[in-house]
């Protein structure tokens, strides 16, 4: 059965509501009501839980197979944040309870957690200030850009219209500045996969608003100029904002604040315990040096005297709302959970792990598939498959030959700059086991496209449908048939 609307038959139910106990009322106007009852399908309780069921294990996830979807680190997120999450002090909270404690204290402990969590976000990562408002990773691009235009306003610097990125960068990052109101400049990378100084220097100057980097890049690379880069765009006038979401590679060993960038935003949804993808909740931090603190959005948590929290509005150089009251306030706390939980140490091995499972795909995978650059890589590794695509095969067709072997397939075709790129994030999370087979299934796919290509074009075999027009999928997805 795997046509929920077809299946069924008329009458048939998975719940029985009580008789009325009331006497039946009509008080909805003729006008508001359908003509006809919606065509639902009727089932029994059993058919709708097989059906859902079927669903979810067609579903590809974190839980069920190794996700190495560079860029978007798909690590494990233990379920002991979750159950955090679930105790009912906070998950039964809601945003208009009183917050002092007059009124009852009842948001005294939230308000806390989003307190500490700014706290403990700042001094990881060198920065003056949080706000934890933003509720997305490319939100917090938004409102990072938003902070550096009040700033330059503030400063009767009217001119810095020119947010300056380097082609390695997230393509969230121009979208972002452009959204903010910006014209974006490209600055090339180097052959190392560096940013082009060069470039850089000829670029700058008294337009230059910043400069969006994304550290490390996504190439997985760590840029050994990035104090340059900011003293460069800081002696320009400009400001430094660090795209933060490759977290995961440098946390616990570097402080993005004390390389010289201004501003930054963390993906709480990649590194710290929620998972990202899948359309859930998510949550982009930024962070703030000193300067532009006046400028952060409201509202902002703030700590009394007395030790009592609040939510305070009343900041007159803020950029304003960026989203209601807390944020995405479930996700923050698995963050506060998952640092108290890892510790110092545990940051540590995080990024530990992170670069040792990358490095350790790269050095194995090397002489299967080209390697653009021949370098230490960070927390994922960027290959071509520029010698595959001699017999036809494409990345994409490696990608889809992973699927028939449990694998979720790498991120494809970015990095733009690296052609037929496959992009290979394992996290820290993965056991040497797994990224073993993982690594015997990559050799084995690249010596099928040299022994019968054919056979990797045609798959996946094993999925319920092959090859998809990707483009229509996304765009006018039809979901009610399979
Ligand atoms: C994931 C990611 C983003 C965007 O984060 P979202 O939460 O998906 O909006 C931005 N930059 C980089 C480098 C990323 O990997």
């Amino acid at each position: 059965m795997d046509l929920i609307f077809d299946a069924g038959k008329k009458g048939r139910k998975g719940s029985t509501l009580p008789e009325f106990d009331v006497p039946e009322t009509d008080s909805i106007p003729s006008a508001l009501k359908r003509s006809e009852p919606p065509a639902m399908p009727e089932l029994s309780e059993l058919e709708a839980v097989r059906h859902f069921t079927l669903l979810s294990r067609k579903n590809m996830g974190v839980d069920s197979n190794f996700y190495p979807l560079g860029s978007c680190t798909m690590k494990y997120n233990p379920k002991f944040h979750d159950k955090i999450c679930s105790l009912p002090g906070f998950s039964n909270l809601h945003p208009l309870l009183p917050q002092l404690r007059r009124g009852g204290a009842l948001t005294q402990g939230a308000l806390a957690v989003i307190y500490e969590t700014e706290r403990l976000l700042s001094e990881i990562l060198g920065f003056s200030q949080f706000t934890m408002q933003p509720l997305a990773g490319a939100h917090g691009e938004l409102t990072g850009i938003m902070v550096m235009a009040a700033y330059h306003k503030s400063r009767g610097d009217s001119e810095r219209k020119v947010m300056l990125i380097p082609d390695a960068a997230h393509g969230t990052n121009p979208a972002s500045a452009a959204m903010a109101g910006f014209t974006t400049k490209t600055i090339p990378s180097d052959k190392d996969g560096n940013v082009d100084m060069a470039a850089l220097k000829a670029s700058v100057g008294r337009d230059t608003a910043g400069i969006m980097l994304t550290c490390p890049n996504t190439l997985g690379l760590f840029d050994p100029n990035v104090k340059e880069i900011c003293a460069t765009v800081a002696k320009a006038g400009g400001l430094c904002y660090c795209d933060g979401a490759n977290l995961n590679a440098i946390i616990g060993r570097l402080r993005p604040g004390d390389l010289g960038f201004d501003l930054m935003h963390t993906n709480l949804h990649k590194t710290f315990a929620t998972p990202h993808g899948a359309g859930g909740p998510g949550s982009g931090p930024i962070g703030v040096a000193e300067k532009l603190v006046p400028f952060l959005p409201v509202s902002r948590v703030g700590k009394r005297s007395d030790g009592t929290y609040a939510l305070e509005y009343n900041h007159k150089d803020s950029i304003g709302y960026i989203a209601p009251f807390y944020g995405n306030f479930s996700v923050v706390l698995r963050a506060y959970a998952y640092l108290l939980t890892v510790g110092r140490k545990g940051l540590l091995r995080i990024s530990e792990n992170a670069v040792l499972n990358a490095n350790y795909i790269k050095e194995k995978l090397s002489e299967a598939y080209d390697l653009p650059y021949k370098r230490t890589c960070m927390h994922e590794c960027v290959f071509s498959a520029s010698r595959q695509i001699r017999n036809g095969v494409h990345a994409i067709d490696i990608a889809k030959a992973l699927i028939d072997r449990g694998i979720h397939p790498p991120t494809i075709y970015f990095p733009l700059i690296v052609e037929e790129s496959i992009m290979i994030e394992p996290t820290e999370t993965e056991s040497k086991e797994q990224i073993d087979v993982f690594i015997q299934h990559m050799l084995e796919i690249a010596e099928l496209a040299e022994r019968s290509p054919e056979k990797v074009k045609e798959c996946p075999l094993t999925t319920p449908i092959g090859r998809l027009d990707e483009t229509s999928a996304a765009r006018k997805p039809c979901v009610a048939k399979l």
